[in-house]
């Protein structure tokens, strides 16, 4: 069904026939570099519900168990394609629920506080989901947030080192029992060394779970060779599957057959006697033993031709194309926007995926005169309080003429700019 293209002459936007470009106000495709939000629509899509509602109306029930798109295994569509793009083995790797859905599952399982052990730490400035999501872990166990909750802080660059992480976790790790940290940070765009994390939890005997919401997609991942012990992403946003599309989770192989607590439900017992209905759990071996409902399929059949078309292209393909195109924005608006921009993101390329957060210098009233100017020309990128738009290149479907039309309109509009 997948193709590994292996050409090395990828170019970014090689893939933009296979997606859905939003009209701008002229009726032309807009200038959409807000992928890193809500990735565009693969023209696949459509067909791939419409085909299951078909099913549905001309099969009812029989549709759980009829030819190769049969609804009982329907979640597997997608196994392969994720294990691909996450570097993953297939038993580790599932599509359910939604991202946060899936951390509270996770963290059921893998934040077990005893004694001493019991603080998280995140990344100070985390998304609100996430730090929503394990303060109301520690207060699940009992515990005090202000206490248990670290939050590591940005240096003086506005950035997160590892090496602080690491420096943290060799002086109280043992109180620690959980490191949850992006892959990609959301706001500044900067992208880890996630295997150097992974060894840092490991000396700690820490448990680390990963959020890719915007790793997924973006950056190649070898999830299964760093040994993180979970990992939970959307795919709505690189992954183009819509509006809050069914999400991905993996659990570390060396967990495939653990016992420790989970909140269970049917669809995590073993497939093989799962129909025997009977009162005792018994968990289907790796990341599938989570899930808890049926699959949802009209939602699983906007994820699986998308993951189709990263299996196509290759995410090593599409990252070297994503590496020249935002070093292209980046290197012109340095040369030629300095005055107007500056780019939070890191200008080393290995610590950054496709997003470049600008801080608009005049501040917040001109950043958002000239962010409305751009949109009113068509430009979808994504506004933050207080001055900073950020813009996401895509291989998939954005072209590096894209980005000069981008900085060609930033010089026209920018509030009290030349021309
Ligand atoms: C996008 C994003 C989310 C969104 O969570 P949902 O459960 O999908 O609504 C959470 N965390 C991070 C870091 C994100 O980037």
């Amino acid at each position: 069904m997948s193709i590994h293209r292996t050409d090395t002459d990828y170019q970014a936007g090689d893939f933009r026939e296979r997606f859905r470009i939003p009209p701008g106000p002229d009726g032309e495709d807009c200038l959409y570099f807000c992928g890193n939000s809500l990735g565009l629509q693969p023209q696949a899509s459509a067909d791939a519900v419409t085909a299951e509602l078909e099913r549905w109306a001309g099969l009812g029930v029989a549709g759980h168990f009829d030819g190769p798109l049969a609804w009982m295994p329907y979640h597997r569509l997608a196994t392969d394609h994720l294990a691909r793009l996450v570097g993953a083995k297939r038993h580790e790797v599932v599509a359910m629920n939604s991202l946060t859905v899936n951390l509270h599952l996770m963290m059921v399982s893998f934040f077990r506080p005893s004694g001493a052990r019991r603080r998280i730490v995140i990344e100070r400035g985390a998304f609100p989901s996430d730090r929503h999501a394990v303060a109301s872990q520690l207060e699940f166990h009992g515990l005090d947030q202000d206490r248990d909750l670290v939050e590591l802080a940005p240096r003086r660059d506005g950035l997160l080192h590892e090496e602080d992480l690491e420096d943290y976790l060799e002086r109280f790790g043992d109180q620690v029992a959980l490191v949850l940290w992006p892959g990609v940070q959301y706001a500044t765009g900067q992208a880890f060394d996630m295997e150097r994390i992974a060894r840092a939890c490991q000396r700690a005997g820490v448990m680390l779970g990963l959020d890719l919401a915007h790793a997924v997609g973006n950056l190649p991942l070898e999830l299964n060779a760093w040994g993180c012990d979970f990992a939970v992403w959307c795919s709505y946003k690189y992954l183009n599957a819509g509006p809050g599309a069914v999400a991905g989770c993996f659990v570390h192989e060396r967990h495939a057959k653990d016992t420790r607590p989970r909140f269970a439900g049917w669809w995590g017992h073993d497939e093989k006697t799962r129909f025997r209905m009977g009162p005792d759990f018994e968990p289907m071996r790796g990341a599938e033993g989570w899930q808890l409902s049926n699959p949802p399929v009209l939602a699983l059949a906007a994820l699986w031709p998308s993951l189709e078309i990263f299996s196509e292209a290759g995410i090593q393909n599409l990252r070297q194309a994503s590496l020249a195109m935002t070093g292209h924005l980046a290197q012109r608006i340095n040369d030629e926007l300095a005055d107007t921009l500056q780019i939070l993101t890191p200008m080393e390329p290995h610590r950054r995926g496709c997003q470049l957060s600008l801080r608009v210098r005049s501040g917040r009233h001109d950043g958002r005169l000239l962010f409305e100017r751009l949109e009113g020309h068509g430009v979808i990128a994504d506004w933050r309080e207080p001055d900073i738009i950020r813009v996401a290149p895509v291989p998939l479907y954005n072209r590096i003429e894209d980005c000069d039309r981008l900085i060609d309109m930033i010089k026209q509009l920018r509030p009290g700019g030349r021309a």
